[in-house]
């Protein structure tokens, strides 16, 4: 009997095992039964030739149409050339000095072609074809394999035809047995059938009725079982010990909020009385802050940090970029003014001290700020992956914040975690942007969420339109116009480019080759060194959508002409990510104390920075951005009392994918709304980013976009199961299924580290 656990050697012969898991990376009985197939060709019915595309590597069912051998001039051999249908389009199959072939290859009869498309003259053809012939004229053995209608087609290889992953499905179909990780009151409250029924549904369906339960059944494991490790990940996780932070009636927090220049919003009461009473718990906090641009996370994560140092603990605070975390650094600085400068002249008597620890800082402040650290002396240790440096140490870390969280992964936060030395630290995540609720529960999963749905109040609304620049000049140069107008009234404006310019420059930077059209993160070298772990928002192909086949507008290029056109005698600054730190840290606070008009940067100033004054925005070859990317970037206006304007020039044509993008941007303020559109236009593993490959892995049938009802039902029964039976023991075939799945993760992790 074939276990789901059983290694494939031991089913199959060494060769067979050999090629299932070399070729297609499967390794279990369990494995090769979720490899499932791709699409089911009915019988009769054949593939439709001219949808195949050059090198894609194919399985077609059809009929042969003719057969002709031919000796070749070039070298004498002969040329076999089997001419397959569908109906109305034809195929050539290629076979050299393989004149034999003829005999089995009879005009007439169906099959299953399998090889790489290619073009020869004007025709397309597969060489050399795996194939397998069906039908009465077969043999009798081969005809009985295609009773059933439907034949299922897989995912297959070049050294591996979809009917051979078939028949070695059939095996151990056969001898197949399984225990469903479906506890049977959840399966019957959902009407889901069994697993080995699924399975045989799925492999071997006698009707389209009978894959589509299949799969919906399929879908409810990936789901269930997920869903179900991340519940024992949060009941694991709270069992620890964390020190109890309680609230005091004076003390940081308090003088903190006598000085806040503004009253708070509903939604940040209500988070931060949430998070409060966690903080006071003597059980770690494990919680995401999600909501919309602009909307004060900030706020309510300082004041989690105030009530940690009130107690007697410090506070971190983990930012994705230099910029970010400098921005920080300044403005909380700021806001707790003479309580940030404890042992200062104008410290205040209760004052503690904010530490900047970067991984670009010169030794002096380094060692400086690793002390302050260790010592406790510093409340609040704000940095960059700098901080998860092993030597970093803390007197007692009591609560991690982590901003914009889309750049960390799960291992990242743990190394943070283990920073405490006792017991774990309270922790306290945050979004950059809204994001959709199946995103929420798969990759945030293992945290209580809260999310802020509304902006502070007399917050202006930003006014977003789309500049054509190729079929409207004179838009464009409105646009430059509308940008100095505003400057005449004394605000200020960014210019975001997608690149930064002058590649070759820069040695040890990822190398940007203007001339490569499919590089699909221009961006990508932008980033702080200290920053992000390769996130995925960033712009597209230019071809798919229409974008303009030049490379991308560059901040190195625009900014001289800029200066010498449009924005003439306006004090600009450039800001992008390969400028030392120092330079970086002198535009954004030039820009911030108002003594620079324009910034004109690439996108270190999409995530959190903040200058109220600067009241628009112009983003150039706008298309080559993602669309949260895009809200997340016209946050940086409208911040303050006035509106914000944001303009999105870009040269795709109007009725362009990318082009309905950006109207799609321009025609709503909901984040909400732009995530879910976001997810419908991203590739999953993007949107599960790096650190989440094994997970991707494990989901193979389950789709963040479609599947939202069946993820929230499977979260709500997971985490019922979990809570009654926290170690699963009366259930073994799922914590079987969850040892699986986090297995599948682990050696995925392990392998890129
Ligand atoms: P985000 O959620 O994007 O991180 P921030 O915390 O940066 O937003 O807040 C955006 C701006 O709004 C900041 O300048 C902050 O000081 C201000 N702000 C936060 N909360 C309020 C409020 N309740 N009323 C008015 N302004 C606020
Ligand atoms: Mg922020």
């Amino acid at each position: 009997m074939a276990r789901l656990d059983e290694r494939l050697d031991r089913v199959f012969d060494p060769k067979t095992a050999k090629v299932l898991t070399g070729g297609l990376d499967l390794h279990t009985v369990g494995d090769l039964l979720r490899h499932y197939p791709r699409r089911y060709e009915r019988h009769g019915e054949l593939t439709d030739l001219a949808s195949l595309r050059d090198g894609e590597q194919v399985t077609v069912l059809a009929k042969i149409a003719a057969v002709t051998t031919r000796r070749m001039k070039s070298n004498g051999g002969k040329l076999t050339e089997v001419t397959v249908t569908d109906g109305h389009g034809t195929l050539t199959l290629a076979f050299f000095r393989q004149a034999w072939q003829e005999r089995a290859l009879r005009p007439g009869l169906h099959g299953l072609f399998a090889g790489q498309v290619s073009t020869y003259g004007r025709r397309r053809q597969l060489i050399h074809p795996d194939y397998e012939l069906i039908g009465a004229d077969a043999g009798a053995e081969l005809a009985a394999e295609y009773v059933a209608d439907l034949i299922p087609v897989y995912p297959a290889t070049a050294k591996l035809a979809s009917w051979k992953i078939a028949k070695a499905v059939r095996t151990v179909l056969d001898t197949l047995d399984v225990e469903d990780p479906l506890p049977a009151d959840v399966r019957q409250r959902h009407g889901l059938r069994g697993l080995a029924a699924a399975l045989h549904a799925i492999h071997r369906p006698l009707d389209e009725q009978d894959w589509k339960w299949a799969r919906h059944r399929l879908k409810w494991d990936e789901a269930f079982v997920l869903q179900a490790a991340l519940a024992q990940r949060r009941f694991y996780a709270a069992a620890l010990p964390a020190t109890e932070r309680l609230p005091r009636g004076e003390g940081l927090l308090a003088a903190f909020d006598a000085r806040l220049p503004f009253a708070l919003t509903a939604g940040q009461l209500d988070a931060g009385a949430t998070i409060a009473a966690e903080l006071a718990r003597d059980h770690p906090m494990h919680r995401l802050l999600q909501g919309e641009v602009g909307s004060g996370k900030t706020v309510i994560a300082i004041r989690a940090m105030l009530q940690v140092i009130d107690a007697g603990g410090q506070a971190a605070l983990l930012a994705p970029t230099e910029v970010l975390a400098q921005q920080h650094y300044r403005s909380i600085s700021d806001l707790l003014g003479p309580f940030s400068r404890a042992g200062q002249l104008d410290g205040a008597e209760i004052a503690t001290r904010v530490t900047l620890l970067t991984g670009s800082q010169g030794a002096k402040p380094r060692r400086a700020a690793l002390l302050d650290a260790a010592s406790g002396a510093a409340g609040i240790v704000i940095g960059t992956h700098a901080l998860l440096q092993e030597h970093v140490q803390f007197a007692d870390l009591g609560l991690l914040v982590i901003d914009e969280q889309h750049r960390f992964g799960v291992e990242q936060r743990d190394a943070l975690r283990e920073k405490a030395r006792d017991a774990r630290p309270h922790v306290l995540v945050m979004t950059a942007t809204p994001i959709p609720r199946t995103v929420a529960m798969t990759v945030y999963g293992d945290l209580d969420t809260s999310t802020l749905t509304e902006l502070p109040a007399g917050r202006e609304a930003i006014a977003t339109h789309v500049v054509p620049a190729l079929d409207k000049p004179r838009y464009l140069e409105r646009t430059w116009e509308r940008l100095r107008e505003e400057v005449g009234q004394g605000r200020q404006a960014y210019v975001v480019c997608p690149r930064i310019g002058e590649e070759t420059a820069a040695p040890g930077n990822a190398a940007q080759d203007p001339s490569s059209r499919t590089q699909r993160s221009p961006t990508a070298g932008d980033r702080d060194g200290a920053g992000d772990g390769g996130d995925s928002e960033d712009a597209r192909d230019a071809d798919d959508d229409g974008s303009p086949r030049r490379s991308p507008l560059a901040v190195l290029d625009i900014a001289p002409m800029l200066e010498q056109g449009p924005l003439a005698g306006l004090r600009l600054r450039i800001l992008h990510g390969r400028m030392h730190p120092d330079e970086k840290d002198a535009a954004m606070r030039a820009f911030a104390d108002g003594s620079a008009d324009v910034l004109i940067a690439t996108t270190v100033v999409e995530v959190g920075v903040d200058v109220p004054n600067a009241t628009a925005m112009v983003v150039l070859d706008a298309e080559r951005f993602g669309v949260s990317q895009l809200h997340q970037l016209r946050g940086r206006v409208g911040r303050g009392s006035e509106p914000g304007l944001c303009l999105l020039v870009t040269e795709a044509p109007e009725g362009s994918a990318a082009r309905d993008r950006l109207d799609a941007v321009a025609a709503t303020l909901d984040g909400f709304e732009l995530s879910r559109l976001d997810l419908a236009q991203r590739r999953e593993g993007d949107v599960l980013g790096a650190s989440q490959a094994g997970r991707k892995k494990s989901l193979k049938l389950l789709t963040l976009l479609a599947d939202e009802e069946l993820i929230g039902q499977a979260r709500q029964e997971a985490t019922a199961v979990v809570d009654g039976d926290p170690i699963l023991a009366s259930y073994p075939a799922l914590a079987a299924a969850i040892a699986a799945m986090l297995d599948d993760e682990q050696a995925e992790f392990l392998e890129k580290a």
